[in-house]
């Protein structure tokens, strides 16, 4: 086995977990390891290669020799290979699920099992849709034969974060080897452990040097293979700031680039739906129990004047019924923030908040000196104005503030009064009012009354700063991941 644990019962120590290369398991040239933290218990996981350029440079040099085979191989060749790694990961699911739980600190039981299943089940997808690369055929007479066909980009940079590994990974390489394109994947540097499970399972189906999973820091390792000259296509999920940085650096050479960036989404509740329904579902919009660390969090909820007294109340008790504990315990609902940093900052717009005279319904602790991790309730905010920070920016943490409204244009205006367009919810039984609305949001994707995650196939990405282009759908990965050629024909008569 080669990606284990501290947690695995015949390590004694935290083990050293090397990175993917060509098909080898390999340290970092620079002989550097780094450590990978358990934030639900504050202990060392494992070591993992702190990656540079060297590295890089190897990976991508892998990916380019496997590229010439990869690319050429019929997409439903490809497909089955996906299929039998998305089966891989349903066998080992729990596995892989306490990996994900131990080292982002979501809860096993609400968040992690079903990270895990998304895996599988992304892979499945991609692996069934395959054989979809169709191009097209031009109707310009008889002297002529114009047609499209859809060719795979070359080698692939994929830099995802730490907040949802497994499926932000199985995603960029699910699209990203069906296509064709080989890849050299950057994990998270505070979550690289189940990505690096899933390619060790990937490893014994796919030839060498089609998927490279490398490890390390965003400055030196992501930095780098940014600005490779030979990486053809970037996708990269991460924070807005770095996402600019990125583009710039595709910029240098023009090289297709995929953004899936930060989001501040609202929530709007109209008077119809003060209800426990709704009370769960802005629940499960605000991915509390994921500690609200989620791009899609919709974290501004304006809920209609004449029924937010009630609506709050009962929101309280229901957050009051989650338990936040070791996300390894199957009794937590909630688990820990990613690590120290993180759990300062959440705790800095929640203190911020109240300074400037918001009121915590609920929340607001964090009780560091008596917890083995790094802990946050969820927290509810009353009282914010639009200008605050933690109405503004993306907190990354359990923070919701609930805002009144009276009138439809104007919280529509609010709502869309973001630097970001990645979600939007709407509550309402009223199918006009949903439609009116929907349509009025500015994001690229909007929920009625359901609060959920993204589903295979569905079109999804960010307008505004929160992205730039489409992935999921077959249509997204199919703009995304290849390169359209025409192939006009002079027919002699
Ligand atoms: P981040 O931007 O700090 O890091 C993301 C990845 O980029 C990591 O692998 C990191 O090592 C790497 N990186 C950092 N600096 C880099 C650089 N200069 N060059 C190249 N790579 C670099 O984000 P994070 O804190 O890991 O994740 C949280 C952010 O991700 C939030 O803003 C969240 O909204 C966003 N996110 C977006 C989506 C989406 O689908 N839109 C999904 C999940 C998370």
């Amino acid at each position: 086995m080669i990606v284990r644990t501290a947690l695995d019962a015949d390590e004694a120590t935290a083990p050293e977990v090397p990175q993917l290369i060509g098909g080898e398991w390999k340290g970092a040239q620079s002989g550097e390891w780094t450590a990978v933290e358990n934030p639900g218990r504050k202990q060392t996981l494992a070591f993992v290669p702190a990656s540079d350029e060297r590295d890089v440079d190897d990976a991508v040099a892998a990916a380019r020799a496997a590229f010439a085979t990869w690319g050429r191989l019929p997409a439903r060749n490809r497909g089955r290979l996906l299929l039998a790694i998305g089966d891989k990961i349903a066998e080992h699911h729990e596995e892989l699920a306490r990996l994900i739980a131990s080292e982002t600190g979501n809860a096993l039981r609400t968040q992690a099992r079903g990270e895990a299943a998304s895996g599988a089940d992304i892979f499945r997808f991609y692996g069934e849709v395959a054989s979809q690369q169709k191009g097209e055929t031009l109707p310009f007479g008889d002297g002529l034969l114009s047609y499209t066909v859809r060719e795979p980009i070359g080698v692939v940079g994929g830099i995802v974060p730490w907040n949802a590994p497994v499926t932000l990974s199985s995603l960029k390489i699910a699209m990203a080897l069906m296509t064709g394109n080989t890849l050299v994947l950057k994990a998270a540097d505070l979550a690289p452990l189940a990505v690096l499970k899933v390619a060790e399972w990937a490893n014994e189906i796919l030839p060498a040097g089609v998927l490279n999973v490398l490890t390390g820091s965003g400055s030196v390792a992501g930095a780098a293979l940014a600005r490779h000259p030979r990486v053809s296509k970037l996708t990269f999920t991460g924070s807005t700031g770095v996402g600019k940085d990125i583009i710039a650096a595709a910029a240098d050479r023009i090289a297709p680039v995929t953004l899936e960036l930060g989001g501040k989404s609202p929530a709007i509740v109209f008077p119809d739906s003060n209800d426990a329904e709704t009370v769960q579902n802005v629940i499960n919009a605000m991915r509390f129990t994921r500690q609200g660390q989620s791009c899609t969090a919709g974290s501004r909820l304006y809920v209609h004047e004449s029924i937010i007294d009630e609506f709050v109340l009962q929101l309280v008790d229901a957050l009051g019924t989650l338990r936040v504990g070791d996300p390894l315990d199957e009794a937590s609902d909630i688990g820990a923030i990613v690590n120290e940093h993180q759990h300062a900052t959440v705790l800095s717009y929640i203190a911020g908040a109240v300074e400037s005279g918001g009121v915590l319904a609920t929340g607001g602790v964090s009780n560091p000196a008596d917890r083995d991790g790094y802990y946050v309730a969820p927290t509810v905010i009353l009282g914010a104005q639009a200008d605050w920070a933690v109405t503004r920016e993306e907190v990354f943490g359990p923070v919701l503030v609930v805002i009144p409204w009276s009138d439809e244009d104007e919280v529509l205006e609010w709502a869309n009064d973001s630097d970001y367009g990645l979600a939007g919810y709407i509550f309402t039984k009223d199918v006009s009012t949903a439609l009116r609305t929907a349509n009025r949001l500015e994001a690229g994707w909007i929920q009625v009354n359901r609060g959920g995650g993204q589903l295979p196939g569905m079109s999804y990405g960010g307008n505004k700063q929160s992205g730039l282009g489409r992935e999921y759908s077959v249509d997204g990965a199919l703009e995304s991941f290849t390169n359209v050629k025409n192939i006009t024909v002079a027919i002699s008569a």
